[in-house]
């Protein structure tokens, strides 16, 4: 059989693919795999653009762990906790939290992923006050090679939790992740189109300014796509079952911005632009700027994640803060001198500095640079210039995404790497749970 990621950059041939329904048949599938001699990755929904799921061993699929196992009050924070099985979408679980008039406090832009692959990479949205999803992992129960179930939590096996709540997979499977959601809470969204000489020069005050602010940016063009989003409270009837709440944008409105200029537009965009490469950057000087300005207000996970129907291939890294403007000015020269064909744009967020400890935020606060291309046009050259870039200011690479780094550049990058690596050693001495690409991350 063959296994292949959404982006179809990794594939790899398990040796068998094994879908548990229960935690007793999880760790069967541990124990088996280790009997037969087979190492071990869970997989959530694949849409990781790195090889992190990757594996000829036995491949675990938790789509059939996706029950809502508990909601109990925090005693500290008042917030509710909500353990989950960890194969849950984070689209179902989003609704699930709606329906209790809760929500996740930030999320990114989509909501394909499982809560494990996507805590396990360190997926992140926008926001200079609001971290990643795995900053809000309160506990987990985690299934080691030997098949036993260990939970886990900042009180509960400290140190599993920390190397677990952000960690590839590598110390065991999470059959249950419990989240600390806050009340629901609705955005007001304004997207707007500005040069992007002026969003350089006011970035600080447009990020700190706003709950969640990023930008789009179209190869070479001179003007960019910007979202602030603020956080408002919830209309009564944003609240409960989730159908409805798009009320609050027009419905065609809706259609034409997201689907025609974002999805089907993109599509045309780029295949035009992968047909004809002379034409690139006029087309993205006009796609630069046809979205026209608009102001909203929805339910946060309406706002926050939309469908990425182009299939496209990214790398994304974490830089620090105050050198995005030296990095984006350097990337754009870079495609100018090039005239390399990207008919993708750039995305660009931030977020607060965070304790985790392979948090890509870890102690500094960050922005995230993400370098995107049209999966049918070649993005080796592009991707590699870019690393470049980042690696020169301490850049760290999305867990999930593409890159080139291993685990002499990344020990340096993390003050916690070699904590990581102890938990990991304790907690799987013989490598079951490895694969190509954490040998090549984590050494
Ligand atoms: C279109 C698109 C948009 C995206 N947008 C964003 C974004 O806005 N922000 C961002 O940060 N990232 C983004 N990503 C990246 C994505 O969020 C991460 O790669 C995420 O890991 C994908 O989740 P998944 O469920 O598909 O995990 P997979 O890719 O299936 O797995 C990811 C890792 O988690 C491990 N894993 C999965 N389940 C378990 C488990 N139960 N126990 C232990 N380990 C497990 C896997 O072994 C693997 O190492 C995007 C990706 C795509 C394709």
């Amino acid at each position: 059989m063959i296994w292949t990621n959404w982006a179809r950059s990794a594939s790899a041939h398990p040796v068998r693919q094994v879908h548990p329904a229960t935690q007793e048949e999880l760790s069967d599938a541990v124990r088996q795999a280790v009997r037969d001699g087979h190492t071990v990755r869970a997989v959530g929904a694949s849409h990781s653009f790195s090889p992190a799921a990757a594996t000829d061993g036995v491949l675990l699929d938790l789509d059939r762990l996706t029950a809502l196992h508990r909601v109990e009050r925090d005693p500290a924070t008042g917030n509710a906790l909500v353990t989950v099985g960890a194969g849950i979408r984070l689209h179902q679980l989003n609704r699930l939290l709606a329906e209790r008039g809760l929500a996740m406090q930030n999320l990114g832009d989509i909501d394909r992923q499982s809560i494990a692959g996507a805590v396990s990479t360190g997926t992140h949205g926008t926001g200079a006050r609001f971290g990643g999803l795995a900053s809000r992992v309160r506990a987990l129960t985690v299934v080691g090679p030997d098949g036993a179930v260990t939970r886990c939590s900042p009180t509960e096996n400290p140190d599993l939790f920390e190397a677990s709540r952000l960690g590839l997979g590598a110390t065991g499977v999470l059959s249950t992740v419990t989240i600390e959601a806050v009340p629901a809470f609705d955005l007001r969204a304004e997207e707007d189109v500005q040069p992007i000489d002026r969003v350089l020069a006011e970035l600080d005050d447009l990020v700190d300014s706003a709950d969640h602010f990023e930008f789009f940016w179209f190869p070479t063009a001179r003007r960019v796509q910007t979202l602030t989003n603020t956080r408002v409270e919830a209309r009564p009837d944003h609240g409960g079952p989730a159908r409805g709440v798009r009320r609050a944008v027009s419905a065609v409105r809706t259609f034409v911005d997201a689907e025609v200029l974002s999805n089907g537009g993109l599509e045309l965009v780029n295949r035009t632009a992968t047909a004809f490469p002379a034409v690139t950057p006029r087309l993205n000087a006009f796609a630069s700027g046809a979205l026209r300005p608009r102001t909203y207000t929805a339910p946060s996970y309406q706002v926050l994640c939309n469908p990425r129907r182009v299939r496209f291939r990214e790398t994304e890294y974490a830089v620090p803060r105050e050198s995005v403007v030296d990095v984006l000015r350097e990337i754009d020269g870079w495609l100018r001198r090039t005239r390399e064909n990207v008919p993708f744009p750039l995305e660009i967020r931030f977020a607060p500095a965070e304790d985790l400890w392979l948090s890509t935020a870890h102690g500094r606060e960050t922005a995230y640079v993400a370098v995107q291309q049209y999966w049918r046009l070649p993005y080796a050259r592009y991707f590699d210039a870019a690393e470049e870039i980042f690696t020169a200011v301490g850049g760290r690479p999305h867990w999930g995404k593409m890159h080139t780094r291993d685990a002499a550049y990344l020990a340096e990058q993390y003050p916690r790497f070699a904590d990581f690596q102890r938990v990991r050693k304790e907690a799987d001495p013989d490598g079951v749970f490895a694969n190509a690409y954490t040998h090549r991350v984590f050494g």
